[in-house]
Parts: structure tokens; C-alpha cells; sequence
């Protein structure tokens, strides 16, 4: 397995990254063999360690939906009979970007780009882990976790995992931010931690109600410190997710049910719409992890290719994230089905130097922006500042009372 004209590829890590790219392999003719830690496919699908939990609602923009239409037709439509839903973004007109851009807006609006696709962040896992197993040329090994690499020179010969080495020329790097092959084989460019906490809910409506309000369209909110976003997850179902900075005594309330349930009454039009539905399992709260821009070493083994939060993680709320995996994954497959004179690397330095970093220093941008005004909120909601001349009573002194009493 793994062999062609010489080449062993290995694909470490079954994320969305990894299995886009053996899928792309395969289906290129190019045999390939991946390295999962996880015990089982239902397990793996990690974008951090232990996975996105069941219920955690992903957005995928409009140019991921595009490029899986157009990379793997039969992915995105088993993402539909699994219940993911389309949703129109609000259009909002973007920077524009010199190299694409992933909402897809490219200088000029690309048909249907703005139609985004929303689902659980297991679900799209799981359709390509579906897709992979039909694939005879691509064979996934769960249970392995991989150490390190053998390298001869500066070539790869081999993937080290416990007790054993399986032997490869070719490694994609698809092990997500905790790559242990990264420190080694990439410079990290910026690191930006927000600060950032995330809780979500999801809710059910009685469908006996009528259609939902929310259907069909993805409802956000900007509040002072904080910010909320109402997501359709099935015909009746929703969640709902607010972010604000870790450590907000206030907002931390939260995590809890009843502060979650207060809250919602602050968002213009969705208190009135659940009094009728019912909340649909815990929440989920989380640390929103750091963004992460890595490029490769100067010094770092022939055949090394890193793909999806290995290279580059953007902000999670962005919807990015699964789009430059994805477009990762198609350059890498591309270059190493018809390498030129034996180097696989001269679409995926233009992707890296390209939309990806431009994707990744505009998500930094935006998320250093949030933090700083967040903060500035909280410093304002301070006795001293509220006490004085330009004194205003903040929606955020509305959230607190209302979460505190
Ligand atoms: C809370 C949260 C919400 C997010 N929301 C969105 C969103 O709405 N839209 C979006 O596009 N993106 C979102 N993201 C980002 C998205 O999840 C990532 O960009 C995407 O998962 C990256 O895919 P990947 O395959 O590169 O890495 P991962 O998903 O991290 O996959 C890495 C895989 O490698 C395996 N692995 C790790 N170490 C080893 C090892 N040593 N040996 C073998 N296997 C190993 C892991 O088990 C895992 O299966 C979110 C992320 C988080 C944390």
C-alpha cells in the first residue's frame, strides 16, 4: 500500500485534512496509507484534542461548499442526506483579496458562493471517513499514533509510531495543530491567542409550529464583550453560540443553563421564537484555540508536505478553517499525482504564500480587533468609568444584571 513509481505516501492524521487528501489521492491513482491515532472513525475527526464534541455547529463558507461540489460531488451530497443545510450569508461586501477569497466574493461574486453549509463538525469527518473506506487504493489504519519520521539525508524513509516504522518517502502532515512533526519541520510565523470562550446549545422546535424563523439563514449579534451567532442545524433544529473573552465573570454565567436561558432573551427576535422550542442536550463550552501561521523549514525533509491546522489555523468562527484544509489537500494531491521532474511542491508554495496567508493575516487582524474592543467593554463596565462624565449604561450592564441577579 502506499507505493507508486517508488513513492510510499503516508497521510498522517484522518481529520478533514487528511482524508481529503488521501480521497484525492486515491482517486488520482495514487496509493496512500493513513495514520490515525483514534480508535475508530468515530473517535478521530479531531481539530483539537478529544475532537469537536457531537454537538458543536460548524459554518463552512461558501468557496469549501464550491470546491467540494467541484472536488467531491458525492461528499457534499451525503453531507445533505446526512441533514448539513445551506444557508445565505448576509453579503455583507468583504476586503477585497489579489488572491481569492474564501466567502468566494474574488472581486467579483462567484455564483452561489454565498450559499455557506452548516452542520456538525463530526459530520463532514465522517462523510469523507465514508468515502475513504470505498477506495481501494487508500487504506486507513486507526489505533496508530504517530512519533516521528526517519529520515536518510534530507529524504524520508519511514514513519515512526510505537514499536514500529512503516516505511514512506512521501509524508503529508495532516496531524493538526499539535502535529508532533511540525516543531521539527516548520517555523512558526505568528501565534495570536485571543482569549476567546465559546458556549453553545442546541435547541428543537415542535414543527407542528410552522416553518422556523431561522431557517435557511444564519442570525448574528454583536453585543459589548460579547458576541452571539443562531445557526439552523436540521429542519428543527438550531444552536446557538455565544463567544466572549475567557475569565468575564459575568459572561461565564453562560455555561450554566439558566444564565444560557437569560441571555437569550437579549437577542432581538429569538427570545419570542423559543418559547416554543426546547433545549437539545447540554452545552458545550470550550477555549476558542490560538490562531496558528507555520511555513516550512529551510531544513525540512524532501516529501514533508504539511496541510490543515498543521500549517495555518484561523480563527474558528471564520468558517475558513475547513476551506484551506481543503484547498490544502487538493494542491498536495494534485502536485503528487503529476509531480514535474519529481517536485511536488510548486502549487501548494503559491497556496501557502498566497490565500492561505492572506486568509490567515486577515482572520488575526479581525480577532486581535475583537479582543481589544471586547476588553475595552469590560474596562468600561469598571465603577470609575461608569461614574464618570460620559457615563452610558452598556447592553453589557443589561447582560449583567440579568446573569448575575
Ligand atoms: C471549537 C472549534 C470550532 C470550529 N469551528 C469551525 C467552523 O465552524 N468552520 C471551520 O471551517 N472550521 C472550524 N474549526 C476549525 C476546523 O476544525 C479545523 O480547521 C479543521 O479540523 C482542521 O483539520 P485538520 O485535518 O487539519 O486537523 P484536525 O481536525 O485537528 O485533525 C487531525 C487528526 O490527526 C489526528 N492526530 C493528531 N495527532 C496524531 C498523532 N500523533 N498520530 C496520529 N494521528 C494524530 C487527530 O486524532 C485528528 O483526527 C473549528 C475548530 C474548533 C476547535
Amino acid at each position: 500500500m502506499g507505493d507508486v513509481g517508488g513513492t510510499q505516501v503516508v497521510v498522517a492524521g484522518a481529520g478533514p485534512a487528511g482524508l481529503a487528501t488521501a480521497l484525492l489521492l486515491a482517486r488520482g491513482g495514487v496509493p496512500c496509507q493513513v495514520l490515525e491515532a483514534a480508535g475508530s472513525p468515530g473517535e478521530a475527526a479531531g481539530p483539537h484534542s478529544g475532537g469537536p464534541r457531537a454537538g458543536q455547529p460548524y459554518v463552512y463558507s461558501g468557496f469549501f461548499r464550491r470546491r467540494l461540489m467541484e472536488r467531491l460531488p458525492d461528499v457534499y451530497a451525503d453531507l445533505l442526506d446526512q441533514g448539513a443545510q445551506t444557508f445565505d450569508t448576509d453579503g455583507a461586501p468583504e476586503e477585497p483579496s489579489p488572491y481569492g477569497d474564501l466567502a468566494g466574493r474574488e472581486g467579483k461574486a462567484v455564483q452561489g458562493d454565498r450559499l455557506s453549509l452548516t452542520c456538525s463538525g463530526t459530520v463532514v469527518t465522517a462523510a469523507l471517513a465514508r468515502a475513504l473506506a470505498a477506495e481501494p487504493l487508500a487504506r486507513v489504519r486507526h489505533g496508530d499514533r504517530v512519533r516521528g519520521l526517519r529520515t536518510e539525508g534530507d529524504r524520508i524513509t519511514g514513519v515512526r509510531l510505537t514499536g514500529e516504522t512503516v516505511e514512506a518517502s512521501t509524508v503529508v502532515d495532516a496531524l493538526g495543530r499539535s502535529s508532533p512533526l511540525a516543531p521539527d519541520f516548520t517555523v512558526t510565523v505568528d501565534e495570536v491567542d485571543c482569549g476567546v470562550t465559546h458556549s453553545t446549545r442546541l435547541y428543537r422546535t415542535d414543527p407542528a409550529d410552522g416553518p422556523s424563523a431561522i431557517a435557511g439563514r444564519m442570525i448574528k449579534f454583536q453585543g459589548e464583550a460579547f458576541s452571539a451567532r443562531v445557526l439552523p442545524q436540521g429542519p428543527d433544529t438550531f444552536a446557538v453560540t455565544f463567544r466572549y473573552l475567557a475569565g468575564d465573570q459575568v459572561l461565564e454565567r453562560l455555561t450554566t443553563p439558566e444564565g444560557f436561558s437569560r441571555a437569550l432573551r437579549f437577542l432581538p427576535g429569538i427570545g419570542d421564537r423559543l418559547a416554543t422550542a426546547v433545549p437539545a442536550g447540554a452545552i458545550i463550552s470550550g477555549i476558542d484555540p490560538p490562531l496558528l501561521l507555520r511555513c516550512l523549514d529551510d531544513q525540512a525533509p524532501v516529501g514533508y508536505l504539511p496541510v490543515g491546522d498543521a500549517l495555518c489555523a484561523v480563527d474558528v468562527e471564520s468558517g475558513s478553517g475547513a476551506a484551506l484544509a481543503l484547498e490544502g489537500a487538493t494542491c498536495v494531491a494534485r502536485a503528487l499525482t503529476a509531480p514535474v521532474d519529481g517536485a511536488p511542491d510548486a502549487s501548494f508554495g503559491a497556496f501557502a504564500n498566497g490565500l492561505l496567508r492572506h486568509t490567515y493575516e486577515r482572520s488575526a487582524r479581525r480577532s486581535i480587533v475583537r479582543t481589544r474592543l471586547w476588553e475595552a467593554a469590560v474596562t468600561a463596565m469598571e465603577p470609575v468609568a461608569r461614574s464618570g462624565p460620559n457615563a452610558r449604561l452598556p447592553t453589557r450592564a443589561a447582560m449583567a444584571s440579568a446573569l448575575l441577579l
